[in-house]
């Protein structure tokens, strides 16, 4: 061999010894680095398992906001209600003196003071004393709250984990989240000197609000049937226009209408006097004097017209109005059509798959293992809900995956979700959606039950939008359009979804989005609306939280706010403390980002507003505004529809072993108890 040959080979051999000697370096650090990884991860864990809930507000008074939602949102699902309490009977007379301690208290915190007037009173009628002597414990950390609390006189100190966390004297608000749902105390409360407190019951708090705001919807479907023009609208109609509706409020001398100019809105008045004057030469003479329950200004609903009189409020007036141009949108003046898109829909329609469901038995899965990693050898979990723990199975045979949910028996009936186990199976079982996800079989046993869906392999949105950040607005665009999909689907069968949150968002293969997660969706006759609390709280629409009833409108603002989290990163009301996160709802201010373009801030300030019957997507048209939105203009919805489309969310999909896409899970060994009360007959 020539010499230059052969030291070139040298030289190459040294170069490559080189390489080795870095590559071993840089793989010493990849090692090191996931090491200080999974540490981070678990100091994060264990930090958040800390703050989880936080019921008491923080001393500072200058928190930062976290600018970007770094954990999973937890899920909430009150009881069910009990019906028809009697108001009469949990009313507690007070004086003067007791009123206004309780109205300012309520005035100074931050959650109750975002109630309604109706709401407020209602409160201060209902609330109650109980007495306490120093020492006693009002509430105990970790324990389930049912009552909230404002002090009338004494001290009581707030502890965490045995640390003083503050103060209590009289006109502070303590427990107030539990008001509104079952939820965990955060910290320990305990009378320093004798206490008067005056409490509430969840209870009988969420039954009277809901009774109430029941009756209050059927009082002003009957003024309504007195106006002339509205005659031919049915019931459903009705409650559309009362969702589109608004109250305001009028001081003494106020000129709710004036004569000869333009009239362009209709007005009943729900509380006060209003005097009706016409001018006759020059002087101003009364024509009549309107009550409760009386309306005025029909006309400039349907037709260009010059107000006839003028209005003006006798004593302060509230009236529940309705602008011409939303009344417009409410409404078709003839007819009623929620969802005239029938045949795109039967087009969209995937022709009946013959499911496995009839073959597929429980015990020919067989769990999939982690092939590496920190859990290799384990059974691969693909996610851990507020209710189950979701397995990636296959069957021998064929080989084919199955995401497979497991469900406690015993705490779905502590929790009292039995109703929404029993729905979530039931609504599975009857769609055929290519947006939603497919339900193969049902199966339970003392212990569990179980539901064996096809399995999404593309992992979940949230994971995908904590690696990226936010995404860009073709990916945006794309995502939510799947969950319009999947929404004309849902309420074209009547079913509102209620859970609408990245981590219910799941992809497929494809990068095409399917709905899971059904444990919320419920069943609703038109022009009707239910009462329960449920959902996530930085996704649940005002009327949810003020337990004003609700229905489909929900899943028109929980789209708004996805759009903004998927834009942003973060949704757009958020806070560690959940009551925070409802002022924030019930305030409805949306800071945008600089980088969100017009029609993104467009899309989802029409999809939030805070009257559901003026939301995009609940007004006349139907879903159809919101398909036709500027924001979706790049998009071809038909090439969605049969999966024609190229999803530009492909780039976010990891190619290895199919459990790539997801977060991994330790084992979890302990068996649940089993539970025979027969709640799941018809699984
Ligand atoms: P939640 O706390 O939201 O009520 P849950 O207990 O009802 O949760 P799901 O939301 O249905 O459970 O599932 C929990 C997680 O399991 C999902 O967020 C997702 O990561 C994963 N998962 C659920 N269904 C599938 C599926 N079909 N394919 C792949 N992964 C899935
Ligand atoms: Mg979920």
């Amino acid at each position: 061999m020539p010499a230059a040959m052969e030291k070139q080979i040298e030289e190459l051999k040294q170069q490559l010894e080189k390489q080795c000697l870095i590559n071993k370096e840089l793989q010493r650090q990849n090692k090191d680095l996931e090491k200080r990884l999974t540490e981070k991860e678990k100091l994060l864990q264990q930090l958040q398992s800390q703050y989880h809930d936080l019921e008491f507000p923080s001393q500072t008074g200058n928190e930062i906001e976290p600018e970007v939602r770094k954990s999973r949102a937890a899920v909430i699902a009150s009881e069910p209600i009990p019906e028809n309490l009697e108001i009469k009977r949990a009313r507690v007379k007070k004086n003067v003196s007791e009123t206004s301690l309780i109205v300012k208290a309520i005035q100074k915190n931050d959650f109750l003071s975002r109630l309604d007037d109706e709401q407020i009173a209602m409160m201060v009628d209902l609330l109650k004393v109980s007495h306490f002597n120093p020492g006693d414990e009002v509430i105990q950390e970790g324990s389930e709250g049912d009552s909230m609390y404002i002090v009338a006189a004494g001290e009581l100190s707030v502890t965490q984990s045995g640390r003083d966390l503050r103060t209590l004297t009289s006109g502070d608000v303590f427990g107030e989240l539990a008001i509104l749902y079952n939820c965990k105390r955060t910290a320990t409360v305990k009378a320093k000197t004798p206490v008067h407190l005056w409490c509430m019951e969840r209870q009988t708090y969420r039954s009277i609000m809901t009774n109430k705001s029941k009756k209050k919807r059927e009082q002003l479907v009957g003024f309504l049937k007195t106006a002339h023009t509205l005659k031919d609208l049915n019931d459903v109609q009705l409650s559309k226009i009362i969702d589109s509706m608004e109250e305001v409020k009028y001081q003494d001398k106020d000129v709710i209408v004036r004569e000869g100019t333009e009239g362009n809105a209709f007005y009943i008045i729900l509380k006060g006097e209003v005097l009706v004057t016409k001018n006759v030469n020059g002087h101003e003479k009364q024509i009549r004097r309107m009550g409760k329950g009386e309306h005025f200004g029909e006309q400039a609903l349907i037709r260009e017209v010059l107000r006839t009189a003028t209005c003006t409020a006798d004593g302060p007036v509230t009236c529940f109005s309705i602008d011409k141009e939303v009344f417009e949108e409410t409404i078709p003046v003839e007819h009623l059509e929620l969802f005239d898109d029938s045949k795109v829909m039967q087009e969209a329609q995937a022709p009946e798959k013959s499911s496995p469901s009839s073959t597929l038995r429980l015990k020919d899965l067989i769990p999939v293992f982690y092939q590496e990693g920190r859990y290799q050898g384990d059974p691969v979990t693909l996610g851990v809900g507020g209710f189950g723990r979701v397995a990636l199975m296959t069957t021998l045979p064929h080989g084919k995956y199955y995401a497979v949910k497991r469900v406690s028996k015993k705490h779905i009936v502590a929790k009292r979700q039995e109703e929404h186990m029993l729905f979530e199976k039931k609504i599975l079982k009857a769609v055929q959606c290519e947006f939603i996800v497919r339900l193969h079989g049902a199966f339970k046993d003392t212990r569990y039950i179980y539901m064996v869906m096809e399995f999404c392999s593309g992992g979940e949105i949230w994971t995908k939008l904590k690696e990226v950040g936010r995404f860009d607005e073709p990916v945006a665009v794309f995502c939510t359009a799947c969950v319009v999909e999947a929404y004309a689907y849902l309420h074209k069968k009547n079913i509102m979804y209620r859970d609408l949150k990245p981590e219910n968002l799941m992809l497929d293969v494809k990068g095409y989005i399917k709905l899971v997660d059904f444990g919320f969706a419920k069943e609703l006759v038109r022009g009707e609306k239910t009462y329960s609390f449920v959902g996530t709280p930085e996704y649940m629409a005002p009327e949810i939280i003020k337990n004003q009833g609700h229905d489909f409108a929900v899943d028109f603002w929980s789209l708004g706010i996805l759009i903004f989290e998927l834009l942003a990163g973060s949704p757009p009301f958020s806070s560690s403390e959940p009551q925070k996160i409802y002022a924030k709802i019930l305030d409805g201010e949306i800071r945008y980002a600089p980088y969100m373009s017009e029609a993104a801030k467009s899309i989802i300030s029409k999809l939030c507003r805070p009257r559901p019957g003026q939301r995009l997507g609940n007004t006349k048209n139907g879903i159809k505004d919101v398909r036709h939105h500027r924001w979706f203009s790049s998009m071809n919805w038909h090439k969605l529809r049969v999966g024609q489309l190229e999803a530009p969310t492909a780039r976010l999909i990891r190619k290895g072993p199919c459990y790539i896409n997801f977060d991994r899970f330790p084992d979890d060994q302990t068996k649940a108890e089993e539970e025979f009360s027969g709640w799941d007959r018809d699984f």
